[in-house]
């Protein structure tokens, strides 16, 4: 059956309309870690919110400006990597809007925002109102933004159309992952607008998929642990059978999270990269 959420094939530098008063347009950086490339919603046709504005590439940021066809009031941000939030700050110089986004991380300064979204705030935009719901896991500070009235929750890169979440420690733990995944199955049925690839039709299917992915992998980590000790590489080549070798890096870190979050459970014991049961 075919899948809407990988069956995406975006138009580069052409919005399409993905709901009523929401477009997407996907920005030009598709890539084993990006997919088809970063996903900017559009909401609003006469008075434009963006929702991820997507990385700083001056041609990208035509196209953004381009196909709003309208002036651009607010660039809103899921999460301060630079594939999501590194236009923010030229978008906001060329076009005046303000930056609406969870503190950004010190250490990579993209962007001020204007306002700093806690959770549960709401910011009014021509579509609805959206709700701020603090989803640390992918990073310690990634906020969805929920759009009740629609049904549309725009996910960011805590659930992903196409792929699992890389969980990249310390920025990212995978404690508050998969607590964050917990906090969406309370939100109940939403159309899931990712960060990279289609819609979720049903998020909460994805959503509860997702935990299971994670509790399996889990699994696989204590069972190659039984025998004896690893480090981190040996573990990554006797649980991810023929992975692309683009992706190795992105798998180890997701050991990497996985490992953190045994040991704070006290079930394994880990000494520089070397992981032993307890
Ligand atoms: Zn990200």
């Amino acid at each position: 059956m075919s899948d809407p959420a990988l069956d995406f094939t975006p138009t580069h530098g052409i919005a399409e309309r993905v709901s009523s008063g929401i477009r997407r347009l996907t920005a030009r950086n598709a890539g084993p870690l990006t997919f088809r490339g970063t996903n900017c919603y559009l909401l609003g046709d006469h008075e434009v919110t963006v929702i991820d504005p997507g990385p700083d590439d001056p041609t990208h940021v035509a196209d953004l400006i381009a196909a709003a066809g309208a002036p651009i009031r607010r660039v809103v941000v899921t999460h301060d990597h630079a594939d999501h939030a590194g236009a923010a700050r030229r978008l906001s110089e060329m076009t005046g809007a303000e930056i609406v986004g969870p503190a950004p991380d010190p250490s990579r300064l993209l962007h001020r925002p204007d306002r700093i979204v806690a959770d549960g705030e709401t910011i009014r935009t021509e579509a609805g109102e959206l709700r701020a719901i603090a989803t640390p896991g992918h990073t310690a500070s990634h906020v969805c933004y929920d759009l009740a009235g629609a049904g549309l929750l725009f996910s960011g890169d805590h659930v992903m159309g196409w792929s699992t979440s890389v969980v990249v420690p310390p920025d990212g733990r995978m404690a508050d992952y998969m607590a964050s995944l917990d906090r969406l199955v309370a939100l109940g049925a939403r159309i899931y607008l990712p960060g990279h690839g289609g819609p979720v039709a049903d998020g909460l299917a994805r959503v509860t998929e997702l935990k299971r992915h994670r509790q399996a992998r889990e699994a696989a980590i204590l069972r190659a642990l039984e025998s004896d000790d690893r480090t981190i590489e040996e573990i990554v080549s006797a649980i991810y059978i023929g992975l692309d070798p683009a992706l190795t890096k992105a798998a180890a870190l997701s050991v990497m999270a996985h490992a953190d979050w045994l040991e704070e459970r006290g079930l394994v014991r880990r000494i520089t990269d070397r992981l032993s049961r307890l």
